[in-house]
């Protein structure tokens, strides 16, 4: 499999990873999907160009490092710049799509407000002065009663209640992921609503079915300033498949960070290399030359 180069500079250096039982090239454009905008020979960062491209990111271990806790994510200041300076120069089209709520998203960004799909879909907010909408109800009280009690009986298992998920960590008991994993099964089988199991990494999340990070693209690519835009999705977990695939079904272009997830057009290593796309992709077409 041939590869491309990306034309970007990771903070470190491209590696090569298994994935799939193939070595891949990361933080390169795969060869397998350079058809995508007739991208072939082109360089990532010419092929995101903020003058025709939307831009949608997940947050959580892809603009930002995983923290061992949801509130210790660091939002640094120059991100936030970054962010927005590319917002500016993509004349709005710039969103986060995020399995966190819209409103814990406000409060990590803070001061900057942006275009949000929060709760893997089930909320949406088209532009940063618009209200929020949402797709799915909140999770009846006693399914949320009945997880905060398995979060309680695991030791290092923690219930983090969204409204209309809820996600269920277990990064401080790795072990304990299987029987989560199957008491959350039992619960959510002998219950009568659709709800769905999304597996991230070190957690499961209890949702009602039918939402997923793909909607949420969609739904804003039916928007201006995103409407007509080739859609860009940068994510980094199974969560973002569905992203990915809302993307590149639209003839746009998928890119995972950490790891290669199938269809992506391109890899990059860590969050640290996403901020510093997004900091070359907000400076200006002079200062990028230089
Ligand atoms: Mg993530």
């Amino acid at each position: 499999m041939s590869t491309l180069e990306s034309g970007f500079s990771p903070s470190s250096p491209p590696r090569s990873t298994a994935s799939e039982g193939k070595e891949i090239e990361v933080g390169k454009v795969g060869a397998a999907n350079s058809g995508v905008n007739g991208g072939f020979g082109q360089s990532l960062i010419e092929r995101l160009d903020p003058v025709t491209c939307a831009f949608f990111f997940d947050v959580d271990g892809t603009l930002v490092d995983i923290a061992d806790h949801p509130d210790a994510i660091i939002v640094s200041p120059e991100l936030r710049d970054n962010l927005s300076a590319l917002q500016d120069r993509a004349a709005g089209a710039l969103a986060l799509v995020s399995g966190r709520s819209i409103e814990g998203l406000d409060r990590v960004f803070d001061p900057l407000r942006l275009p949000c799909s929060g709760i893997h879909g089930a909320q949406i907010r088209t532009a940063a002065n618009a209200g929020i909408t949402s797709a799915a109800p909140l999770l009846p009280d006693d399914l949320r009663e009945q997880l905060r009690k398995i979060a309680d009986d695991l030791d290092g298992v923690m219930a983090e209640d969204k409204g209309a998920s809820i996600a269920m960590h277990f990064r401080h008991a790795p072990e304990c992921g299987p029987l989560l994993e199957l008491m959350l099964r039992a619960l959510v089988d002998a219950r009568s609503e659709h709800l769905a199991i999304l597996p991230g990494r070190m957690v499961f999340e209890v949702k009602h079915a039918g939402h997923d990070k793909g909607m949420g693209v969609r739904a804003f690519m039916e928007h201006m300033p995103f409407a007509g835009r080739t859609p860009v999705f940068l994510g980094d977990d199974v969560t973002d498949q569905a992203g990915f695939a809302a993307v590149s079904a639209l003839g746009g272009i998928a890119v995972s960070v950490g790891r290669r997830f199938p269809g992506v057009d391109a890899v990059l290593p860590e969050p640290a290399d996403v901020r510093a796309l997004i900091a070359s992709l907000a400076a200006n077409p002079i200062e990028r030359r230089n």
